[in-house]
């Protein structure tokens, strides 16, 4: 048997005397698209941020393709692949659209970079790619202040990709967006996702983006997995639809 892409195993996550992630299990095969679902406050978020290293794994254990990362920084997990957007913005507001995305290529290529032309020109043209890639070479030279709500979510998604990662976090990528931008951005994720081969792992509040692109569903409640499934399975599980979907269930 292969390793799973991501292994988490009996995860706790408390904040003070507030437990956010309460013995959370997850298996999350290689190139699969998983959807974590779930109220607000049900810990989608704290489960993201654990496993990119931002909050520190207090108890129970995360493996990577096999590697044991429970301890591992954010830059280590970075570097072994994890990538990952916010659900707040990220990027860095006063730079431009083509700034952003070298600084993101820059912090992946920084141990082997040296400002010879051979790497410049290396590094000019991973930046000309990836804006290319996400339909943002024509708002290159624009600062981040000036874009759209739903072009700086495609710089997010194009910058979490200049790391090159092997498993992509997407926390709420479509969030506040209208509906033809949502469609056009998960088309966008989906076509990288494939393309890479990557296992990408989302949080999604738009209940029909989640039924096309996920392969399995996990839903969470009060810190802890209630159900996992496919669509078809999620979408006629009786206490889903009650806790969380309501009458949006097709
Ligand atoms: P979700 O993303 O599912 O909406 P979160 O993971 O953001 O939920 O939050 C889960 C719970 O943990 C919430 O009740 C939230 O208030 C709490 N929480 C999240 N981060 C912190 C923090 N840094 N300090 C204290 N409580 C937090
Ligand atoms: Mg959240």
């Amino acid at each position: 048997m292969t390793d799973a892409a991501i292994a988490i195993t009996a995860l706790h996550k408390s904040f003070g005397a507030f437990v956010a992630l309460n013995d959370v299990n997850l298996s999350i095969p290689a190139g699969q698209r998983r959807a974590i679902i779930g109220p607000n406050g049900a810990g989608k978020s704290t489960l993201l941020n654990v496993l990119n290293g931002q909050l520190p794994c207090q108890e129970g254990s995360i493996h990577l393709f096999g590697r044991d990362v429970t301890k591992a920084t954010p830059h280590e997990l970075a570097r072994l692949g994890i990538g990952r957007t916010f659900q707040i913005s990220s990027t860095f507001r006063h730079l431009s659209v083509e700034e952003n995305v070298r600084v993101a290529h820059l912090a992946r290529v920084r141990r082997v970079f040296s400002p010879f032309p051979g790497h410049l020109r290396a590094l000019k043209d991973a930046v000309a790619a990836s804006l290319d890639d996400s339909g943002l070479s024509q708002f290159a030279r624009v600062r981040v202040s000036d874009l759209s709500h739903g072009d700086r979510k495609k710089l997010e998604l194009a910058m979490a990709l200049a790391t090159r990662p092997r498993v992509l976090l997407l926390d709420e990528p479509t969030a506040g967006m209208g509906l033809a931008e949502r469609q056009e951005l998960m088309d966008l994720v989906v076509r990288h996702v494939a393309r890479d081969n990557l296992t990408m792992i989302f949080v999604e509040h738009d209940i029909e983006a989640v039924f096309r692109h996920a392969d399995l569903i996990t839903v969470m409640a009060a810190g802890t997995v209630f159900a996992e499934g496919t669509p078809a399975e999620i979408s006629t599980n009786p206490e889903v639809q009650r806790i969380y979907l309501g009458s949006h269930a097709p």
